[in-house]
């Protein structure tokens, strides 16, 4: 991508309605423009960022066996009526009228309309497990939505839902969520602590909470601090290996975690007093299993092999990628810009031209930029006319984890400097030996 061709407005400016660092870098970064309260557009660069989360997320979906679908954003009420949710739910249901003046909502969560199409179409116990998800947009208006995307009206949400026979096999489900999870925030940069939560209104049996620790967070938690250091279950997990899951369910669950509205005063005091963390957190994954709390009012039922009919026992998992952008900011920025992890970075490489308009300088970056490209890269070629103070702190902003720079004293030897983002490392190089690394 040529920047003088791209979209990214850059505010050179700290806006002042942004209260938390990661709010502030999105904004000046050109990430997200706020349309109305709590509303969002994601501009070209956020977007590239965000696709980039959810497609880890899918994989790690996927590689769990759930499966994927797109569920509409508008509901009928009359759904919400059967689970008796739709006067439950309260304010932060927005609800709409179509032209028939039939009541409509634009959905908060999707567990009875997943129940509707699972009940629809799935008769017998041989078509289970099950688990169905999508990454769609929500509407919850919030009474106190802030900063920036982290709490926002409309967000987009990936939920999962699970169909299973017995609690047994729902057990199962919930487990292989929950390793997902933790290979799903790994893989972001993230470490995130899974804490025993309140079920709240969607109601439940088993539930956590996947928190990362920020002192921006909204929530307060209390956690056993090895938690920091837990392996992650790696990439060959059996997901279908009932023993293995449950061991990492156990081995994550062993050591004392809860959120305020579940902490347990006396049980965290029987935790060493060195090994204590009460800190902030952002929460930014939830697992619920909740039985048939949906099934039972909306009739999802299954023939089981006794031949007889059983309500089937459900749980569902949340994540949040609007929310998840910024938490990685808070996670990883410093006084200069983001530092994006590799693996969500909106580029991997920015190619800056500290001389546009010199021939040698010219050359060199259309040639690195050309070579990097068809390797598959995503490069950014700051080909602009700005002066290269300009292009060096946008470049820092925007958090790409390599700089290449062509400057014309450089680009006569034959050479290039490549900058590491996160180290602030510099090298000098030949123009093929910079290549080379990034091709390799
Ligand atoms: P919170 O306690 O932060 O209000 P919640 O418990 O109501 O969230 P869930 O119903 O568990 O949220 O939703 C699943 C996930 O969706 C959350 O873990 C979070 O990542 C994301 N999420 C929920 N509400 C918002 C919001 N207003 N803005 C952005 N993301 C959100
Ligand atoms: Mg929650």
């Amino acid at each position: 991508m040529r920047l003088s061709r791209y979209f990214m407005p850059i505010l050179k400016e700290n806006p002042k309605e942004a209260e938390i660092v990661s709010h502030r870098l999105m904004l000046r970064a050109g990430m997200i423009r706020q349309q109305s309260q709590g509303i969002y557009s994601w501009l070209p660069l956020g977007k590239r960022v965000l696709d980039k989360v959810n497609a880890i997320i899918r994989d790690e979906q996927n590689r769990a066996g759930a499966i994927e679908l797109s569920m509409p954003t508008l509901q009928s009420a009359e759904l919400w009526q059967e689970s008796g949710r739709y006067d439950a739910y309260g304010k932060e249901m927005l609800r709409i009228k179509d032209r028939q003046d039939r009541p409509m909502l634009y959905g908060p969560t999707n567990e009875e309309m997943v129940t509707d199409i699972f009940r629809s179409s799935v008769k017998s116990y041989k078509d289970l497990p099950l688990n169905l998800y999508h990454i769609q947009l929500k509407f919850r208006d919030e009474i106190r939505p802030r900063f920036g995307t982290m709490r926002s009206r409309e967000f987009m949400m990936k939920d999962a839902y699970s169909f299973d026979l017995t609690r047994e096999a729902a057990e199962h489900s919930y487990n292989k969520m929950f390793a997902a999870y933790l290979r799903t925030f790994d893989r972001l940069g993230l470490r995130a602590i899974p804490m025993r939560a309140d079920t709240g209104p969607i109601g439940g049996k088993l539930s956590h909470e996947f928190i990362i620790l920020a002192d921006t967070g909204e929530s307060e938690v209390f956690c056993h601090k090895d938690f920091v250091d837990f392996d992650i279950p790696g990439e060959h997990t059996d997901f279908d290996n009932v023993e293995a899951l449950r061991a990492i369910f156990d081995k994550w669950t062993s050591l004392y975690a809860a959120t305020s509205e579940m902490h347990d005063e006396a049980a965290f005091n029987a935790v060493p007093e060195g090994d204590r963390l009460s800190a902030r957190g952002i929460e930014v994954g939830h697992i619920f299993y909740f039985g048939t709390k949906y099934s039972e009012p909306m009739g999802a039922k299954v023939q089981g092999p006794d031949g007889k009919e059983h309500f089937v026992h459900m749980g569902s998992y949340g994540i949040g990628p609007t929310r998840l952008v910024p938490a990685i900011i808070e996670a990883s920025h410093d006084d200069n810009g983001i530092i994006w992890p590799a693996s969500v970075a909106p580029f991997d490489i920015v190619v800056i031209n500290m001389k546009a308009g010199d021939q040698a300088c010219d050359d060199t970056c259309e040639l690195i930029y050309a070579a990097l490209s068809k390797a598959g890269k995503d490069v950014l070629y700051d080909d602009t006319d700005d002066r290269a103070g300009t292009k060096f702190a946008t470049a820092d902003l925007i958090g790409v984890p390599v700089q290449i720079i062509a400057g014309p004293r450089a680009v006569a030897n034959g050479e290039v400097e490549v900058k590491d983002r996160k180290t602030g490392a510099r090298e000098t190089m030949t123009i093929e030996a910079a290549i080379n690394r990034f091709v390799a």
